[in-house]
């Protein structure tokens, strides 16, 4: 089943159409990394997902409704965090996760597993004031988890973080979404995120350019790969020579070559390479990352 799905949704603000005929499907379970500019309008999809904004066109299903006019329980199915985390800094992080627990009628108990769960079991009586910027993305994530909600959003989550706390937020919504939770994430920060996601949705100007995995995205865009080849000593030439057939060969030095080539032509290559045996003594293979596809996409392909 689908958690989400999207047939042809357009969103308007008086003239100017910031969403443009979006069809999308996100999976039980999927972990949906959505990037885009500036303006490319991933917080308008997320806020129509939410229910917080209607479509001008086109239909919006979450967890089976219009979560427009979707009740109330259902609502509470749904995890938010918002781009920028602001609680009021004279709570403590305990008091704020309690009022959210009311208003979505959650036991205390289960908000103090959630505590412990985003690290903050310990910080969990301090005032909110006194929390760095990484913790108060944690208590927004925790906010998000009550209820234990079977799909999460969340817009740019870890802008703002140092590498150390991104990897633990990641690691915090895999560990989410090996137990059956959907999320759809907004970013930036794209070589991040490309082996965290499951699929990508590219978005320029409202429009959904693509949307797939990884491969996929690289197949669909024709770039290529690099392979990296470390030769024997003196058996450079002959191996540039022989590569010549999957593309272009660049002789970095006396030992190192770099062939750039198809991705189809990539298991024929690994198979030439090692059947040369000795005169190769090491191999890399260097896949564009997700910066490059989406440059690709957004100098490349033009909005319909
Ligand atoms: P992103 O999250 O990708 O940066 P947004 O969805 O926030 O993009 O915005 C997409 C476009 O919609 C922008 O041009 C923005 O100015 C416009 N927009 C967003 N919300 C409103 C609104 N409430 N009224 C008018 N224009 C809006």
């Amino acid at each position: 089943m689908n958690a989400i799905e999207l047939s042809n949704v357009s969103k308007r603000y008086e003239q100017k159409t910031v969403v443009k005929n979006v069809q999308l499907k996100v999976r039980t379970g999927e972990r949906m990394v959505m990037i885009g500019h500036n303006g490319a309008g991933k917080t308008t999809l997320m806020k129509l997902m939410l229910g917080l904004t209607r479509p001008s066109e086109g239909q919006v299903q979450v967890l089976g409704v219009d979560p427009a006019v979707s009740t109330s329980s259902k609502r509470q199915t749904l995890g938010y965090v918002p781009e920028s985390v602001a609680f009021h800094g004279a709570m403590k992080g305990r008091e704020v996760l309690a009022f959210y627990a009311g208003l979505k009628k959650v036991p205390a108990a289960h908000y103090n597993d959630i505590l412990a769960r985003v690290g903050l079991k310990d910080a969990a009586d301090r005032r909110v004031s006194t929390y760095s910027k990484g913790m108060r993305q944690r208590l927004g994530l925790a906010q998000a988890m009550l209820g234990d909600p079977q799909l999460l959003f969340l817009d740019e989550p870890t802008s703002g973080l140092d590498p150390s706390l991104r990897r633990q937020f990641y690691e915090l919504i895999d560990s989410l979404s090996r137990s059956g939770t959907t999320s759809l994430i907004s970013s930036h920060s794209l070589n991040e995120v490309e082996a965290r996601a499951d699929r990508i949705a590219i978005l320029k100007n409202g429009v959904l350019l693509a949307c797939g995995t990884m491969p996929e995205l690289l197949e669909q865009t024709g770039l290529p790969i690099y392979v990296q080849l470390k030769t024997a000593a003196a058996a450079v030439n002959s191996v540039a020579e022989k590569m010549g057939w999957a593309g272009e060969v660049h002789k970095l030095d006396e030992r190192n070559l770099e062939i750039r080539c198809r991705v189809s032509g990539k298991m024929e290559l690994v198979r030439r390479i090692a059947a040369l045996g000795d005169s190769v003594e090491d191999m890399n293979i260097v896949p564009p990352r997700l910066d490059e596809i989406y440059n690709h996409y957004m100098e490349n392909v033009q909005p319909q």
